[in-house]
């Protein structure tokens, strides 16, 4: 993008000094935007070219260094925010990133003229992610903070205590600092959009941005809320660990109950890293999490140590970034749909391309002032890439090839369903139809209403609603339980089995916990997650509905501005009469104590195995606690088991788990989680 710099030999003095003090200030205003406010006005790889030049220019006219230049500094100003502050007991540092084998060979040549042989080298995958310390004394986590500006990070104790992955107790009494990445599951970061655009806030850029922006929160129960998870890699005592290589120090972490990356591979000479590069490049959209290159370190601690660090990074590692994938297509539409809160959401439509591993032709351009932003014309040539390796974005248009007759595009005034005029809510950057009677918001919420997380009614999707809406055999969630025989059969390609199948789904769903109605009933902000423990606490919807901000509040994971939302619906008359017809329909409104799965356990889908002695429970009684959190509970360690819960005299299990690095837990440790899991549900 930024390929027209002017050769640095054709530059004289003052015009370098110029061009330096130019980016110096423009990459401060990205950082600030990016480390700060978690909000990136540019994409990383733009930012990474204007880095490159200044570190080029710089070293060519070092006189023009300031100390606050941003090669000079890690990390944002971020030591402004409210957060209380920490001084890191040693710097917390960044890592020079190369963009090319060829820079990568030159980096390994450095290293070993400076060694004066050739190390080993353990090869990571770069987690995008943010930087945090953990602090252990005997074993309990005491203190969690940001990278910040390397010198003093922000206290983020409190937020950290909610991560599940993050041990608060170690499975051993020891005092060490480590250090590691929180990062945002993509599953999650695709979560968190979708309702923040329906609740008319701005999405995060990519899930490293999304994890930032909701760990540097004042109010732990937004962080617990985020689904945020962690890999540790390193510290700065690996003397208290008892490890000597780098490779060695992951196992110990493990070993230890702290969660890490099993993808790590030692290689003795760089060019072994070609293999994994590849290997990466092609797994990467299956990882559950996101990742942006590959971190080489010198394999041997007291050889990291030698080596040491510049101000801002660490000689004996580097970082290779992944090219960033991208494709350029022709926007050819652009899309208004309605949501089921009413918000209007532009998508382009484009010419399908090929985009790490997928054919896109959509892309959400999220409100209109992102649309403007980008300046997208019917007809533009755009680059296209995939935030946070799942989400397609468009990147930029190139104005080269923008067609002769185009024209600025309008944003609509009008509900491209209801025609009703579209306003902008104060505080919102969504556009918003507010008809209640808007056919699009009705149809969108019975569509949410009948889903696999809401009430589950098996055969009611979109294009049966649709039908249903148009027929006039219903117009809200309660006229669904009056559905008649007759009335399906009239329905475009239902016959009597298909019908008997719907009503019987129907039926089923009348005795569903009161969890599912609560997320059905599309409360603004209310997700599954909150509804079932709204629904926990509450036990019933007339508790609920009488229930003040403040009660709400209380709840562990709620938020006061969750709570003014249920309390606002639950003032309407509307809701209220709605609540009686469900009521008169016999659909259930009690919340049931029987298990339902949740699936934003920290045990959901784990293959868990159990052995040693149990002093606080037996294996029948751990085995079905696992299991109704959605544990596999398996007989055998093999590779692929996620976590052993070991008791006193572990004996072969135990020594496997540890030989493949498997995560091992204490007792205590368990106990501990199954307490937070109790609070979680
Ligand atoms: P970085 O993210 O490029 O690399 C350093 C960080 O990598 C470490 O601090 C650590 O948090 C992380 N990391 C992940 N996995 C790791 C592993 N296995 N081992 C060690 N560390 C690991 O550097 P940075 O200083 O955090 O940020 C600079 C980058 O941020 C830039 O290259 C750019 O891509 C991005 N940035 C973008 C903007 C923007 O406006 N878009 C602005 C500022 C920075």
């Amino acid at each position: 993008m930024f390929s027209e710099f002017t050769p640095i030999e054709k530059l004289t003095t003052a015009a370098a000094q110029q061009e330096i003090t130019h980016l110096q200030s423009q990459l401060t205003t990205y950082g600030i935007a990016y480390y700060e406010k978690d909000a990136p006005l540019i994409e990383d790889h733009d930012y990474d070219e204007l880095y490159a030049h200044l570190v080029a220019l710089e070293a060519e006219f070092p006189q023009f260094v300031t100390p606050d230049s941003p090669t000079q500094n890690v990390g944002g100003d971020s030591i402004k925010s409210e957060l209380e502050k920490v001084v890191h007991p040693a710097p917390m540092l960044s890592l020079g990133d190369v963009f090319s084998l060829a820079e990568l060979d030159e980096w390994d040549a450095r290293t070993t003229k400076s060694l004066g042989f050739q190390s080993d080298y353990n090869l990571e995958l770069k987690i995008d992610g943010l930087a945090v310390a953990l602090t252990y004394v005997n074993g309990q986590l005491i203190q969690a903070s940001t990278r910040g500006n390397g010198i003093i990070g922000e206290d983020v104790t409190r937020n950290v205590k909610t991560i599940k992955t993050i041990p608060q107790q170690l499975t051993e009494p020891i005092t060490i600092e480590v250090r590691g990445e929180i990062y945002m599951p993509k599953t999650s970061f695709a979560k968190l959009n979708i309702q923040r655009e329906a609740d008319g806030l701005e999405p995060f850029a990519n899930p490293r941005n999304a994890a930032a922006g909701s760990l540097r929160q004042l109010d732990a129960k937004i962080t617990k809320a985020r689904e945020l998870a962690a890999f540790v890699y390193y510290t700065a005592e690996p003397e208290a660990l008892g490890a000597t290589t780098q490779s060695e120090a992951l196992e110990r972490f493990s070993i230890l109950g702290l969660p890490t990356n099993s993808k790590n591979r030692v290689i003795s000479r760089i060019s072994d890293i070609a293999d994994y590069i590849a290997e990466y490049t092609t797994k990467r959209d299956e990882l559950a999490y996101g990742i942006d290159g590959v971190v080489v370190k010198v394999n041997q601690l007291d050889l990291q140590f030698d080596l040491g660090n510049t101000v801002k990074i660490p000689r004996w590692a580097i970082a290779y970034k992944f090219p960033p994938e991208e494709a350029l297509t022709v926007v050819r539409d652009i899309e208004w749909t309605v949501g089921r809160t009413g918000a209007v959401t532009p998508t382009a439509i484009m010419d399908p391309v090929k985009l790490a591993g997928t054919t896109v032709q959509r892309a959400s351009l999220h409100n209109p002032d992102y649309l403007n932003s980008k300046g997208i014309r019917i007809g533009d040539t755009v680059t296209l890439h995939k935030a946070g390796d799942i989400i397609p974005e468009i990147g930029q248009v190139i104005l080269a090839n923008r067609p002769s007759d185009s024209q600025k595009y309008d944003i609509p005034l009008k509900c491209p369903a209801c025609d009703s005029e579209l306003v902008h809510i104060e505080g919102e950057v969504a556009l918003r139809c507010i008809n209640p009677f808007c056919s699009a918001q009705i149809q969108e919420g019975l569509t949410h209403f009948a889903s696999r997380n809401a009430m589950n009614i098996e055969g009611m999707g979109p294009r049966v609603i649709g039908q249903l809406l148009k027929s006039d055999l219903i117009k809200d969630v309660a006229s669904i339980y009056h559905l008649n025989r007759e009335q399906l059969l009239l329905l475009d390609k239902f016959k009597e089995k298909s019908v008997s199948n719907l009503l019987t789904s129907i039926d089923k769903s009348k005795s569903n916990s009161l969890e599912r109605l609560l997320f059905g009933l599309g409360i603004r902000m209310i997700g599954a997650k909150a509804a079932r423990l709204i629904a926990e606490k509450f036990k019933n919807i007339e508790t609920i509905a009488t229930a003040t901000v403040e009660d709400i509040a209380n709840i562990d994971g709620i938020g006061t501005t969750i709570a003014h939302s249920v309390v606002q619906y639950f003032d309407l008359p509307e809701s209220k009469q709605l609540i009686q017809e469900l009521s008169r329909a016999n659909v259930n409104l009690k919340f049931l104590s029987e298990v339902v799965i949740d699936e934003n356990s920290f045990f959901y889908n784990k293959k868990i195995v159990l052995t040693g002695k149990l002093e606080q429970s037996s294996r029948p009684v751990a085995t079905k606690w696992l299991q109704d959190h959605g544990a596999i509970v398996a007989g055998s360690i093999s590779a692929k088991t996620d976590l052993l819960i070991a008791g006193e005299d572990g004996g072969s299990k135990l020594r496997k788990a540890n030989e493949l690095g498997v995560m091992i837990w204490t007792e205590q440790q368990f106990v501990d989680a199954q307490a937070k899991e109790g609070i979680d549900k």
